[in-house]
């Protein structure tokens, strides 16, 4: 019996003279957070921004088709970054110490920290956030610093 573990691909190539390619067709990266349908439909929205009304396959088209999918590729790496977080446990290891340091020193400062962590991560989860730089730095500076002390391998999805 054969078994196919691993869901995530990325297309080398989005786009050629009078195609592209939109949604699943370019690449699908997870099942669990959701992206699929988030980029099936933004994608779908600035491809459809990048052709001309009036159509024609004029060299400002290639461009424009060219931007549109490695545009596409870098939201979907970024997802894929998020995802990493997600199955080896930093997120949950984050929470985690986010919450002893909340117990350890009750507070405004806690509470804004926990604010602004909250905001960023559900809003990298929802799609609105997931590729904006200062979003995944934070996430990775606290997945590199936080997390470390509060096992991530814990939480690790195998
Ligand atoms: C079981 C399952 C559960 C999922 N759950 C979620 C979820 O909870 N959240 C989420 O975000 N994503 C989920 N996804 C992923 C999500 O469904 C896809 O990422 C999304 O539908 C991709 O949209 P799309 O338009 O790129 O492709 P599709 O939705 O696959 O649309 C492609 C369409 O093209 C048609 N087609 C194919 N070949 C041809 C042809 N030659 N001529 C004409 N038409 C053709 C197909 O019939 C289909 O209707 C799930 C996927 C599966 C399989």
């Amino acid at each position: 019996m054969a078994t196919y573990a691993n869901y995530q691909l990325i297309s080398a190539r989005g786009s050629g003279a009078g195609w592209a390619m939109v949604g699943d067709a370019f690449g699908f990266v997870d099942p669990m957070l959701s992206p699929g349908l988030c980029m099936a439909m933004s994608s779908a929205e600035r491809l459809a921004a990048a052709i001309p009304a009036h159509g024609g396959a004029t060299p400002e088209l290639d461009r424009a088709l060219n931007l549109y999918w490695h545009w596409f590729r870098d939201q979907l790496t970024a997802w894929q970054d998020l995802v990493e977080h997600f199955y080896d446990g930093r997120i949950f290891a984050i929470h985690r110490a986010g919450s002893a340091f909340s117990q350890k020193h009750p507070g405004i400062v806690s509470r804004l920290l926990e604010r602004h962590t909250a905001k960023h991560f559900s809003g990298m989860a929802s799609g609105a956030l997931t590729a904006r730089p200062y979003s995944r730095g934070l996430l990775r500076f606290l997945g590199r610093h936080f997390a470390r002390g509060s096992e991530p391998g814990l939480f690790a999805i195998r």
